[in-house]
């Protein structure tokens, strides 16, 4: 390289660092936007929307707040009951008793939280369909989480209902005021 090439290089160094200074300070790149929401956790939500909807609005949130941290302890629930009508809920009284099947309830139509839409029955997701495993450890790791979120968890009931979860707000529910006719 002769001089003159060096000298020529370091002028055009220079007039880089002097651009390069002169610069305006770069923007901040904008933030990419956040739903907040991964899609895997909206797609659970989705899943439980027409039940949720049955509900009254003081326990919806606290439902999807109990979906959303089970899903953030790695537990993916989702609701498969929600409001059921006083008629429902005799129907399925007689389940076990004087029809086929399980018994599901201990209460007649208009003693259910359920009747009052202030309760919800979850289920875990597992391979896309509804389950409820036979694990008591994890059962108690979703009551404590749905506890969390402020909601009364029936695996602590004196005959345990561990996918049920219920709120009590002032003024409404079994005994102290008749349930909604649906
Ligand atoms: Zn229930």
């Amino acid at each position: 390289m002769t001089k003159i090439q060096t000298a020529a290089l370091a002028a055009s160094a220079l007039v880089g660092l002097v651009l390069l200074r002169s610069r305006p300070p770069e923007p901040t790149p904008p933030t990419p936007p956040q739903s907040g929401t991964p899609p895997e956790l909206d797609a659970l939500q989705r899943r439980s929307l027409a039940m949720l909807e049955t509900l009254r609005s003081e326990i919806r949130p606290l439902i999807v707040a109990l979906i959303r941290a089970a899903y953030e302890s790695g537990i993916s629930l989702v609701v498969t009951d929600a409001f059921r009508s006083s008629a429902e809920q005799d129907r399925i009284y007689e389940q076990g008793r004087t029809t086929p099947g399980p018994i599901v309830t201990e209460v007649r139509g208009g003693s259910s939280w359920h009747n009052y839409g202030l309760a919800a029955d979850l289920a875990v997701l597992a391979g896309g369909q509804p389950t409820w495993p036979n694990d008591l450890d994890l059962w108690a790791r979703i009551g404590a989480i749905g506890k969390r979120a402020g909601l009364r968890w029936g695996g602590d009931f004196p005959t345990p209902d561990r996918p049920h979860f219920e709120f009590h707000p002032p003024g409404i529910g079994p005994g102290i005021s008749p349930p909604p006719i649906a």
